[in-house]
């Protein structure tokens, strides 16, 4: 191996240590902790790349939730996208969802900022009508238990379903002396 150790290295390193797998931390100049490389083996040794130009530094992250938690209540953190959940449970259903394809963090837009709202600009594009009707359903998502499907076969699993709870439909006329 190379030092200091590129990725090329790390995919080697992992070949040659049959259960070890490293994910790679780096952060930017406001402190924000961000993935460089995530390996796809479980229980992985996270490491912080430190960077002063062009000398470079891994730094073994003891505790990942530590690193990125605040004060207080202890939060746990889905690697991929650096989102915190209160419940280890909470991010266990989260990463079923998350993008595993490669690394990202999320970055929303300041509040306030131009980008934070959404604007409607077409004008030219709306229409004049006498009635619009707006309806919306409300449903409880419920888990399902299912058989075991067959793996040879393509298969959608269920896991939970929709149960309607709530519904509104309300009228508007464009004379509201109408109705
Ligand atoms: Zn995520």
């Amino acid at each position: 191996m190379n030092f200091p150790a590129s990725w090329d290295d790390i995919d080697t390193f992992e070949r040659k240590n049959k259960g070890i797998y490293v994910n790679v931390f780096g952060y930017n100049e406001e402190g924000k902790i961000y993935p460089l490389r995530l390996t796809e083996g479980e229980d992985a040794i996270d490491l912080l790349l430190i960077s002063d130009g062009e000398k470079k530094h891994y730094c073994w992250i003891k505790n990942f939730n530590r690193l990125l938690g605040r004060k207080g209540k202890p939060r746990y953190f889905c690697k991929t996208c650096m989102n915190g959940f209160t419940r280890p449970d909470a991010l266990t259903n989260h990463r079923t969802y998350c993008n595993e394809e490669g690394t990202v963090r999320i970055v929303l837009p300041k509040p306030g900022s131009e980008e934070s709202v959404l604007h409607f600009k077409n004008y030219n594009r709306s229409m004049r009508v006498p009635f619009v009707i707006y309806a919306d359903f409300e449903s409880c998502i419920v888990p399902v238990d299912t058989c075991q499907p067959n793996p040879n076969k393509s298969y959608t699993n269920k896991i939970q379903k929709h149960v309607p709870i709530s519904f509104c439909i309300y009228v508007k006329c464009f004379d509201d002396s109408v109705l």
